[in-house]
């Protein structure tokens, strides 16, 4: 297969963290036979000081024409009192805006080697594996009317068929090439947005009779989280839902260094989601430079997007799996706490290579 790829490393350890990423991505080219096209561009702080602005045009051509995109992280210092046009993070809603991802997806995996770090007691978050399907571009973040006037304010939650539509059928299909079940999160005893999420849901599901559904109101979700996260595989919710429940979910897995995730828009005429795979954290001004930042969450990414947008399923497999043996040897980087010296970025990096 042919795996078209834009790479975008960004800033600070988002250029160390990324080059760990792409090393494993050849390994898994290289290893299972496919072909890897690989671009690479500015976004973000490299992208100001090289081009004057966060999100060049030439980078949203770049976008347009791969497959997916894979990115660091971006964010400088120098830039912390800069205007809002004029900030490095400005060009990532940029490209989420040029891309037109309206779904992000932040997979929820539990590592036995790091269940200690997990907030969790063992036995309840062990085996925990889901993905977490948030509404990213509806919902009262964007509704209007809103404002504030003297002592009201006012938001609005909206909602139509095709923004639901869409994305629910995004979550069976991720469901149906996992273990076939899907948790719709609403608030359908309270809002008539919840009413209309749970009916166009429903009717979605009747194309996918393989895979199981279950509504489940938002209170009780947050709940069942922490009570027993393994029952969960694809959960799917509206905005706001999903951005409260997707943190919780993050902490299941413990360090901020190990996370990922993937922003999905349409289908490209391949066949391929059009996806931005990226770490969950930041530039991380305080040991850039160093070799020090575990590139797991980037190298999960990669995982994330060898399944979604390529379908590959035992390629993300082999990924993931290698992150696992690099967890359980030990050789970790200093964030995980290991109990020997620390291993560098790059250690891990050759390491998960090695193992896949
Ligand atoms: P951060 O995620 O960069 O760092 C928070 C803490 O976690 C730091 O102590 C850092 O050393 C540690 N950390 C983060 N990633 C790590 C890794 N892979 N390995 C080991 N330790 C890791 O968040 P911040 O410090 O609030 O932000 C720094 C810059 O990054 C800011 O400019 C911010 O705007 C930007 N940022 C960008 C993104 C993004 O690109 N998606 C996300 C968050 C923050």
């Amino acid at each position: 297969m042919q795996l078209n790829v834009l790479v975008l490393p960004g800033d600070g350890i988002g250029t160390e963290v990324t080059r760990e990423a792409v090393r494993v991505l050849e390994r898994v080219a290289s290893r299972f036979s496919h072909s890897l096209k690989l671009t690479g561009g500015l976004l973000g702080g490299v992208a100001i000081h090289k081009t004057g602005t966060p999100f060049p045009d030439a980078t949203a051509a770049l976008a347009q024409d791969a497959d997916a995109t894979l990115l660091g992280a971006v964010g400088l210092p120098e830039f912390d009192n800069a205007p809002p046009s004029q900030r490095p993070e400005r060009g990532l809603l940029g490209i989420r805006a040029a891309l037109g991802v309206y779904a992000n997806l932040r997979p929820v995996r539990t590592y036995a080697a790091l269940i200690d770090s997990s907030p969790l007691k063992n036995h309840l978050v062990e085996g925990t594996d889901m993905i977490i399907v948030r509404e990213l571009t509806g919902g009262i973040y964007y509704g209007t009317p809103r404002g504030i006037e003297g002592d009201s304010a006012v938001n609005t939650m909206a909602y139509s068929r095709p923004e639901i539509d869409r994305i629910a059928r995004m979550a069976f299909e991720l469901a149906s090439k996992r273990r076939k079940k899907v948790a719709s999160v609403d608030k359908s005893n309270v809002l008539e947005c919840s009413q209309l999420w749970r009916k166009v849901v429903t009717e979605v599901a009747a194309d996918y009779p393989d895979v199981e559904l279950e509504h489940i109101l938002v209170d009780n979700c947050a709940m069942q989280l922490v009570l027993n996260p393994r029952r969960f595989d694809v959960v799917v919710t509206e905005n706001m839902f999903g951005d409260i429940l997707s943190d919780e979910g993050a902490v299941l897995a413990g360090s901020i260094g190990m996370l990922p995730s993937a922003s999905i828009g349409g289908k490209k005429p391949s066949g391929a989601w059009v996806g931005l795979y990226e770490p969950v954290h930041g530039s991380a001004p305080d040991i850039a430079g160093q070799n020090k930042a575990n590139p797991l969450g980037a190298i999960g990414s990669v995982a994330a997007m060898l399944e979604y947008s390529f379908g590959l399923l035992d390629e993300a497999k082999a990924v993931t799996a290698a992150m696992e043996t690099v967890l359980n040897s030990g050789r970790v980087t200093a964030d995980l706490k290991p109990a020997g010296p620390p291993a560098t970025t790059e250690q891990v990096g050759q390491a998960v290579c090695d193992a896949i």
